[in-house]
């Protein structure tokens, strides 16, 4: 079950926020009285209440915003028991003087904003003796393995436990709550009202995770990089694993670089089964596995892990959709099936992970590569490792493609008024494909269109390594066309 804090300065506001959020399919919310301005007038906010209400006051000092006094708060809190609220949250000092009466559970509560302590297990039995119904640790998490820690706190507790750790690193720890047995998990109204650092929207929780179909059997998945919180895949594998009905949840993982290996030790006690990997890891976690796929050969980075009978096997799915877009692409522009990019001259911009993949795929199948990139030391890297040529970035226009790949992050949100290829230097004879997806049309395939070239986009791309990953993750096909509107949707206009 999804709790959903409503925190609204007028009485008003937090009635009709309540009414709305149960029209919507909330079954328990958290009214925020700390947040009210002037007088708690309590009989007005629960009279007719939609559904039932934790009934929460905090401290400055916890995170909250209440103005008056301990003994006034702890007056509003004993009213709110008598008026027989469903729950209320009594933060682990003042359990003791409010005793149970009727029938109110009881959350007894602790924040931890600096870090999810060492003594974790010792807070929790200190809590849960303070007659407690329910136990809530809030802590911030500071590395992935504090996620861990708190959902085998969750799992292995005989009182039922809400376990959260704060921060963009505990997001996971507030999406697998209810796999890991926590009796609900928080999220707030709108995902621009956090009341809480990584908290998710209601609306996020329900359709993006479908949080409330997650059960102990779901089979987790997920992306890891840093940063992450802007990672489309999510939106992606969530609506392909809705729409086939599998039983799995696929889960954004911040991991900064320094704590990969211990997440890469982690991953099978989270129950995760595969995982997306992105910058900064795919070189990192192809040197981490126990079976390299073919697909890594030459390209040393994965972009894919498989967690299978204890072993880690790697795959890159970047190049084979990079290639298959371009095929693709060149029977289009030859108006052929059979037309291919051996022999066409590939001028590849940028030196990274993405050029290193297609760079790779482009000379195996025969095209005469150029590497451009702007830092020349790592563009002549790349090319020595690859066999292939290089040109100074300043002189990239002395190359005459017949495909170019943007492989750089140039002209990606928010920098969408960028190209890395002047329009004047565009052929009606080039394909131009670009790597970025976000957004879709990007000033430089809208230029290279203006000048009548072959474009793909970076969208392309992105849906068919999505649809690689997804049939190594489960074994099926995902339904291509919802991914690619589901990402495209994503792309437009902020809905979440
Ligand atoms: P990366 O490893 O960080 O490499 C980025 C490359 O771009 C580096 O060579 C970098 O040069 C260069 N670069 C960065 N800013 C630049 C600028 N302002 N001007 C010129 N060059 C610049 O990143 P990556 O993983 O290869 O990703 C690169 C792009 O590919 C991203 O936009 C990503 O969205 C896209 N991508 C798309 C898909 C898809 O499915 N569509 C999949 C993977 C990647 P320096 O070495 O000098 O820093």
């Amino acid at each position: 079950m999804i709790c959903v804090s409503i925190a609204r300065g007028r009485h008003r506001h937090m009635i009709a926020e309540h009414r709305h959020l149960v029209s919507q399919g909330a079954k328990l919310v958290e009214l925020r009285l700390d947040y009210i301005n002037g007088e708690v007038n309590l009989k007005r906010l629960l009279a007719d209440r939609p559904s039932p209400v934790v009934i929460t006051c905090r401290r400055e000092r916890d995170g909250g915003k209440w103005p008056g006094t301990e003994e006034q708060r702890l007056m509003l809190l004993r009213s709110a028991i008598a008026e027989g609220v469903e729950y209320v949250d009594l933060e682990d000092d003042i359990a003791g003087s409010i005793p149970r009466y009727g029938k109110t559970k009881r959350v007894i509560s602790l924040h931890d904003f600096r870090r999810t302590p060492d003594n974790l297990e010792e807070i929790h039995a200190r809590l849960a003796s303070l007659d407690a119904d329910i136990v809530k640790l809030a802590t911030m998490g500071n590395t992935p393995h504090d996620n861990l820690r708190i959902l085998s706190l969750i799992k292995n507790s005989k009182v039922p436990t809400v376990g959260i750790c704060m921060g963009d690193v505990g997001t996971p720890s507030r999406i697998l709550a209810g796999k890991f047995g926590a009796p609900f998990t928080f999220a707030t109204f709108h995902h621009e009202r956090t009341l809480a650092p990584g908290q998710l929207s209601f609306t996020q929780m329900n359709d993006i995770y479908h949080y409330n179909r997650l059960n102990a059997e779901t089979k987790v998945y997920g992306v890891i990089g840093d940063p992450i919180g802007h990672s489309l895949s999510p939106i992606v594998h969530n609506a392909a694993f809705r729409r086939l009905d599998i039983n799995a949840v696929y889960v954004p993982f911040r991991v900064p670089r320094e704590h990969l290996d211990q997440f890469l030790l982690d991953a099978p006690k989270l129950d995760i089964h595969g995982l997306s990997v992105t910058i900064p890891h795919k070189e990192a976690v192809a040197k981490k596995l126990d079976v390299a796929d073919e697909s890594l050969t030459g390209i040393g980075a994965a972009n894919t892990l498989l967690f299978k009978d204890g072993k880690i096997t790697g795959y890159n799915t970047d190049c084979r959709a990079a290639l298959g877009s371009l095929e693709e692409a060149i029977a289009e522009h030859f108006g052929r099936a059979d037309a291919t990019l051996a022999h066409q001259t590939a001028l590849v911009l940028g030196a990274g992970g993405a050029a290193k993949a297609i760079a790779y795929g482009l000379k195996k199948i025969g095209a005469a590569v150029v590497i451009s990139g702007r830092t020349s030391e790592r563009a002549e890297q790349l090319a020595k490792s690859l066999e292939c040529k290089t040109v100074d970035w300043n002189s990239r226009y002395s190359v005459h493609p017949d495909v170019i790949v943007n492989c750089t992050p140039v002209g990606m949100h928010p920098n969408v008024d960028a190209t890395p290829y002047d329009k004047h230097h565009l052929r009606p004879s080039m394909i131009v494909f670009d790597t970025v997806y976000n957004p879709e049309n990007t000033l430089l395939l809208k230029e290279a269109r203006s000048q009548s070239c072959t474009v793909v986009s970076g969208v392309e791309m992105f849906v068919r390594q999505a649809r690689l990953q997804f049939q190594q993750f489960t074994g099926q096909d995902p339904p291509a066309e919802l991914m690619r509107d589901v990402l495209k949707r994503a792309i437009g206009p902020a809905k979440y």
